[in-house]
């Protein structure tokens, strides 16, 4: 049964809140209405101060961290390229020099003697 599938990975909670959790999920994810998924990707992507529009994949994985809808992976990645603020023009500058600069924080081996 098809819907019983689908339906055992959601759930109510007492708060009211729905819930999506898959069996290999660590936390259950909270469900977005879709008037609401719109702030969460502004907080996810930028329209925090803190948050510097990161790309696709670092929103994607920021947002589903904790929430859940269907078209979420879809939605991010029409909402990060149509970013008018910042995106456009600067940020796939910043996203390569960032990548860069991460590479290369990874590539310094850890040391193994307190300092
Ligand atoms: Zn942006």
């Amino acid at each position: 049964m098809v819907l019983g599938v689908i339906l055992r990975y959601f759930a109510l909670g007492t708060d009211g809140v729905l819930r999506y959790q898959r069996s290999e999920d660590a936390e259950p994810r909270v469900c977005v209405p879709a008037a609401c998924r719109r702030q969460v990707l502004e907080a996810a992507h930028g329209g925090d101060v803190l948050v510097g529009h990161p790309g696709v994949t670092r929103t994607t994985t920021a947002v589903s961290r904790h929430y859940y809808w269907k078209s979420l992976h879809k939605d991010v990645a029409h909402f990060v390229r149509s970013c008018e603020n910042w995106c456009r023009e600067l940020a796939p500058d910043m996203q390569a020099w960032s990548a860069r600069l991460e590479e290369e924080i990874d590539s310094i081996p850890e040391r193994s003697v307190p300092y």
